[in-house]
């Protein structure tokens, strides 16, 4: 698994049951990504995480004009990740949709602390691979694995560690069906422990 990095994909309190943007079951992916967190460290592989961390003005809300409940703004508790997530203490956070137009969909759009986006944190690490889960399937996960695919990254989707919106039944389905179509590979835990190295 050389040049492989974990993406754990907007695991934030207002995307879990009693969130504002619930998706349903969605802190099951807690313990699962856990397990993948431990795994990717055993390996000595890098973890990253993406968050939304919109603006209490973003056009992004169904309140200004956007289709969305408001969700993730900057600071508050519904923006913070689950707390049962176990994330590495130097984990680097990747924050989306923090321009006032900006939906943020995809990780890709986020960036660190320093102001550097995704991609170009990714190559200069060397990660050509990336492992990617979390909420919610058929929005920031699907946007995710499309543009890490579009930029040239390998990328496996974690089925086991994924939720989905649906908004229409059938949506998750749907955007494995695509993402798989564009090349993602799909993999669960229990796969890649069976991996030597
Ligand atoms: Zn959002």
């Amino acid at each position: 698994m050389k040049g492989a990095a974990l993406l754990i994909v907007d695991v934030q309190n207002d995307f879990c049951p009693g969130g504002s943007l619930p998706v349903a079951e969605g802190d099951e992916v807690v313990p699962v990504l856990n397990g993948y967190v431990t795994l990717f460290r055993a390996k000595g592989l890098p973890v990253f995480a993406s968050r939304d961390w919109h603006q209490a003005d973003s056009r992004h809300f169904r309140v200004n004009g956007g289709i969305w409940p408001v969700h993730c703004v900057q600071g508050t508790d519904g923006a913070g990740f689950h707390p049962g997530l176990l994330l590495p203490h130097d984990v680097v956070v990747f924050s989306k949709g923090m321009g006032p137009g900006e939906e943020g969909y995809s990780s890709f759009d986020g960036v660190d602390e320093n102001g550097i986006p995704l991609s170009a944190f990714l190559k200069k690490k060397g990660v050509e691979n990336i492992f990617v889960g979390g909420l919610a399937t058929d929005y920031c996960v699907r946007y995710t694995v499309l543009d890490g695919l579009a930029k040239g990254f390998a990328v496996t989707v974690l089925v086991d560690a994924i939720r989905g919106v649906n908004l229409e039944p059938g949506d998750s389905e749907e955007a494995v069906r695509e993402m798989v179509k564009a090349g993602a590979f799909l993999a669960t835990l229990e796969c890649l422990e069976g991996i030597p190295q």
